[in-house]
């Protein structure tokens, strides 16, 4: 078979079996089996491909025919110009957080923090490191403190920091929420906390596209009855540790804007509560300053 009848073929069982727009997926699938890149897909179009190749093609495919996503298997992702690992377990890192690790960095460039030495970012819940790297990346005075309560969160974190060459940038502490910063005595410290907590109302989560609710790991998810019980726990904490005029950074549901906004709202300590919208126009991100 050639690579033209591999892409044929790729596209039409991922079709039949209800993956949406499967083109880019199959060129991928292939040029990953072959390992080439994309170009050399599009440019020996009827070169032949072994028998040993077309099996392994074809057992990617059946995988992601299945709903399996194709970052599980490419073991990577792009994310704010960065390139991550990523594996099963591990949240996928989104587009839209990019709106979120955009709007601090605009803040910092804009001089919020003009007289620190350093910027001590807390960043709850880590997963692959998406955010807390491209934050250390871009910005120069940065260090971050990344928490998750999963090993493989931490482990793939890690290897992406020192992939990233910011491994110096970055303290990476297992545990639950900000538990694992009390030795670290860091109380009215932290510039900036920055999350992407599970958000996802519990009774929610099957209702997502196969790809997130079978396969994404679901403690990224579950935010509880109404998705909104971690950022009921990180609020008051975050009061702790900020600054005055430290930012919490938050990364919320479609239509989470108002009652997360809310919530900071009622905590007494900040201004200036802001929910930013994504490309779709969508609530994405909220954003305060503490004022205590
Ligand atoms: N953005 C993810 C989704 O839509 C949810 C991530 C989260 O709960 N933090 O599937």
């Amino acid at each position: 078979m050639t690579i033209n009848d591999l892409l044929k073929k790729g596209i039409y069982i991922l079709l039949e079996n209800n993956i949406s727009n499967p083109q880019l997926d199959v060129e991928l699938l292939l040029s990953y089996t072959l390992n080439v890149d994309k170009v050399y897909i599009y440019t020996h179009r009827d070169e032949e491909v072994s028998n040993e190749s077309v099996d392994n093609f074809l057992k990617l495919i059946d995988r992601r025919k299945q709903g399996y996503p194709l970052q599980y298997i490419l073991k990577k992702q792009e994310f704010m110009g960065l390139d991550f690992c990523i594996e099963e377990g591990v949240l996928i890192p989104r587009q839209d957080t990019e709106v979120l690790v955009e709007k601090i960095i605009n803040i910092v460039n804009n001089g919020h923090f003009k007289d620190r030495k350093v910027i001590n970012i807390v960043d709850i819940g880590v997963g692959s490191g998406a955010i807390s790297l491209s934050l250390v990346h871009y910005l120069e005075k940065a260090h971050v403190y990344s928490i998750d309560i999963d090993n493989k969160a931490i482990e793939i974190t890690r290897k992406n920091s020192v992939r990233l060459g910011l491994e110096d940038k970055i303290t990476l502490l297992k545990g639950n929420l900000f538990s694992p910063l009390t030795p670290l005595n860091l109380e009215n410290k932290i510039d900036i906390i920055v999350s992407n907590p599970p958000y996802i109302p519990s009774q929610d989560i099957d209702t997502l596209q196969v790809e997130v609710a079978k396969y994404e790991p679901r403690k990224a998810l579950d935010g509880g009855i109404d998705g909104l019980d971690f950022y009921r726990k990180i609020i008051p904490e975050s009061i702790k540790y900020l600054r005055k005029d430290g930012v919490l950074a938050f990364e919320i549901g479609y239509n989470q804007g108002n009652e997360v906004a809310n919530l900071i709202k009622e905590s007494g300590s900040f201004k200036g509560v802001e929910v930013i919208k994504d490309l779709a126009g969508l609530d994405r991100a909220v954003l305060a300053y503490c004022n205590k």
